[in-house]
C-alpha cells in the first residue's frame, strides 16, 4: 500500500506555451531551449518546426510520476517502521494518560 503520493510542484494549469497560451499538449525534449520555449500548447504544438524530438506531455508526466511513485515506495519501506514505532509510542502515551487520570 502507498500512502504517500507524487505531487508536482508547478501549478499546471499555471504553465503557458512559448506564445503564453494555457494548456500544454506537448513538450520538445530540447535542453538548449529555456523551460517556456519547450513547452507547447496544441496551436503552437501543430506549427511548430522543431528538428528535436516532441513528445506528449501527458505521456511524460505520466513517466514523471511512476519514477516518482517507485523512490517514494522505496523510502517508504524505510521510514514505514519508524513511523509505526512512534505511533506505538504515542498510543501507550494515551493509554498511560488515561490510567493516571483514573488513579
Ligand atoms: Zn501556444
Amino acid at each position: 500500500m502507498q500512502i504517500y503520493q507524487p505531487k508536482v510542484i508547478e501549478k499546471e494549469f499555471d504553465l503557458l506555451c512559448r506564445l503564453n497560451h494555457p494548456q500544454i499538449e506537448f513538450v520538445i525534449l530540447d535542453p538548449q531551449l529555456s523551460r517556456n520555449q519547450r513547452l507547447l500548447c496544441k496551436s503552437c504544438g501543430q506549427q511548430s518546426q522543431s528538428n528535436s524530438q516532441i513528445i506528449d506531455y501527458q505521456f511524460l508526466k505520466y513517466c514523471f510520476d511512476q519514477q516518482q511513485k517507485e523512490q517514494i515506495l522505496e523510502h517508504e519501506s524505510i521510514i514505514m517502521p519508524h513511523i509505526q514505532y512512534l505511533e506505538f509510542i504515542e498510543q501507550n502515551r494515551i493509554s498511560k494518560n488515561k490510567i493516571d487520570s483514573i488513579t
